[in-house]
């Protein structure tokens, strides 16, 4: 009987790669174009990663995003996040080494990526979520992030805020990711 439990385990695995496979081979790593908003600070080599909704439950872009931060939330630089995952794609808006506007207190080294959507009523899509795991699992490799500095806009002290909402599985999202410490 265990046996077959494990077979099916088994087979149940290579199943869901398979999946994903076809899902990130289907979906665009980078937009086509690298979107170039006004710099910022420099702020030193990454040492945290913190995952944000934008809280839209409709199409939008990274250029409405940075409109609504420029001229409605006082934010001169204009978008607050680093990447935004959407449409399929991963969108880098800002360089990794500035400072970005994501966080309350806590945005020195700290790349802000943004999920589409508003999690507190929906999920993140499968391919959404594909997306950020290669993102992830590439930033925490590149600048050797260890797993405990990954987290969500409301694990920062201060930040009083659901994002990025209550149905984001975090923990669950960091068991994909692999770092060296
Ligand atoms: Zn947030």
């Amino acid at each position: 009987m265990a046996k077959i439990v494990r077979v099916l385990y088994r087979t149940l695995r290579i199943a869901v790669i398979v999946v994903l496979v076809f899902k990130v081979a289907k979906a665009r790593y980078y937009a086509d174009v690298t979107i170039c908003f006004t710099p910022t600070a420099e702020t030193g080599t990454p040492r945290y990663l913190t995952i944000h909704n934008d809280g839209i439950n409709r199409p939008t872009t990274c250029n409405e995003i940075n409109r609504y931060h420029r001229d409605s939330c006082d934010m001169e630089s204009g978008i607050a996040y680093h990447y935004v995952v959407m449409n399929d794609r991963i969108y880098k808006c800002r360089d990794e080494h500035q400072k970005g506007t994501h966080v309350l207190n806590g945005n020195t080294a700290n790349i802000g990526i943004c999920v589409h959507g508003d999690f507190n009523k929906t999920r993140p899509t499968l391919t959404q979520q594909i997306l950020l795991i290669i993102l992830i699992n590439k930033l925490c490799y590149q600048y050797d992030i260890p797993k405990e500095n990954i987290r969500g806009h409301k694990d920062w002290e201060q930040n009083n805020t659901s994002c990025p909402g209550d149905n984001f599985d975090l923990e669950g999202l960091k068991k994909w990711i692999i770092t060296t410490r």
